[in-house]
C-alpha cells in the first residue's frame, strides 16, 4: 500500500476533469508502485471537478482513486461551496500572508519587506487557524514559507509548536510534501525537526508529491519514507470518504 494524495491532475491549466486527462497520472502512479492516488486540485478549479471520473479510473486500473481538494486558507473566509460533495479528504494550505501570495512566481523579493521570524510566526499562526476550522483532514506543506531558503533566527520548530499542538489535539494529519526538494530551499516540507516534534506528539503523516504533471507523481517518495522511518514513524494515514485509516510506512 502506498498513496499519493496531493496530485494536481489539472496542473495550473484549468478545468475540467476527464478520464483521458487524468489517466497519465494514474499510469505513473502504477509504474512507481503506488496503490492509491488522490487528486487534490487547487480549489480555483472546483467547478471543473467531475466526481464520476474517479470510479471510471478505478475500473481501468487496480489503483484506488480518491477525491480531495487543496483549499486556500484565509482568515474569515467560509467554506460553503465545499459542502455536499463526496470528498475523501480536504487539504488546508496557507499560500498567503496578509494578502501576499508569497509562493507565486515573481514574489520572492517580497520577503525583503519582512522580519523573517515574524513572517514564520504569522505563517504558522495561519496554519493553526486552518487546523482550528475543523474542515481539513490534512494541513498541507506546513513550512512552505521556507521555499526560497529564508530562515528565522529562532528554530522554526519552536514557531510551529502552537500549530503542531493544535493538530495533535484535533487529530489532523501532517503532510510530508516532497515538492520542496525541487524549490530553491531543496528540502521536504516540513523540515526534519518539525517532523521529529510531530512524531513526539503522535501526529499522523502522509507522503505526497504535489505533482502538477504526471511525471511528478510519487517523486522522491523514498527519501521522505526514509526520513520518517528514521524518526520512528511506522504508519501513514489513508483516507476514504472523510475517514482516516492507516497503512504501513
Ligand atoms: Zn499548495
Ligand atoms: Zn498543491
Amino acid at each position: 500500500m502506498a498513496a499519493d494524495y496531493h496530485v494536481h491532475g489539472l496542473g495550473h491549466d484549468g478545468p475540467a476533469h476527464t478520464v483521458e486527462r487524468l489517466w497519465p497520472y494514474v499510469e505513473v502512479a502504477r509504474a512507481r508502485g503506488l496503490t492509491e492516488i488522490g487528486f487534490a486540485e487547487h480549489e480555483w478549479y472546483l467547478e471543473g471537478l467531475d466526481f464520476s471520473v474517479f470510479p471510471r479510473l478505478e475500473e481501468k486500473t487496480k489503483l484506488k482513486v480518491r477525491a480531495g481538494l487543496e483549499v486556500d486558507f484565509r482568515p474569515g473566509r467560509d467554506f460553503k461551496e465545499l459542502e455536499g460533495k463526496p470528498w475523501d479528504y480536504l487539504i488546508g494550505s496557507v499560500h498567503e500572508v496578509h494578502g501576499w501570495a508569497f509562493d507565486k512566481p515573481g514574489e520572492e523579493e517580497g520577503f525583503g519587506n519582512w522580519d523573517i521570524d515574524e513572517l514564520y510566526r504569522l505563517y504558522f499562526g495561519l496554519a493553526a487557524q486552518a487546523a482550528a476550522t475543523g474542515i481539513f483532514q490534512v494541513i498541507g506543506h506546513l513550512d512552505l514559507i521556507k521555499l526560497y531558503g529564508h530562515r528565522p533566527r529562532r528554530p522554526a520548530v519552536e514557531l510551529a509548536e502552537p500549530a503542531l499542538q493544535l493538530m495533535a489535539r484535533l487529530g489532523i494529519v501532517l503532510e510530508v510534501n516532497t515538492s520542496g526538494l525541487y524549490r530553491p530551499v531543496r528540502e521536504i516540507y516540513p523540515s526534519r525537526d518539525i517532523l521529529e516534534r510531530a512524531f513526539q506528539l503522535n501526529i499522523p503523516v502522509i507522503i505526497t508529491s504535489d505533482a502538477h504533471v504526471p511525471e511528478e507523481v510519487g517523486r522522491a517518495r523514498e527519501t521522505a519514507r526514509q526520513i520518517l522511518y528514521q524518526i520512528g514513524y511506522r504508519q501513514l494515514a489513508t483516507f476514504h470518504k472523510g475517514h482516516m485509516g492507516t497503512e504501513p510506512l
